[in-house]
């Protein structure tokens, strides 16, 4: 265990659905972004402005996190059915 984990420029990204925490950069998250008018997007670029959660690049966490109706809370908006659809089709989109 280290104790520089709390280091400040060092930005943590945490899975809604495993609660796994890396580094940014390090394993590959999706970002989910809810913007101030309710509108839930996947944001690619991770540039989006708004209130943001993070899954881990996985279809197992992206399935974990649609069943567990997570999302919504963390976001404060209602995601809808295609957000998930979205993310399934970016964590299978490379690898295999
Ligand atoms: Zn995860």
């Amino acid at each position: 265990m280290k104790k520089d984990q709390r280091h400040k420029g060092a930005t943590v990204r945490m899975c809604s659905a495993c609660g796994l925490r890396a580094p940014k950069g390090e394993v590959g998250f999706l970002r989910i972004v809810a913007s101030k008018d309710g509108t839930v997007t996947v944001d690619r670029d991770g540039t989006a402005q708004g209130r943001g959660a993070y899954v881990c690049k996985s279809p197992a966490c992206v399935e974990k996190l649609a069943r567990s109706r997570r999302l919504p809370r963390l976001l404060r908006a209602s995601v809808p059915e295609p957000i998930y659809e979205e993310l399934r089709r970016e964590a299978s989109s490379d690898g295999k």
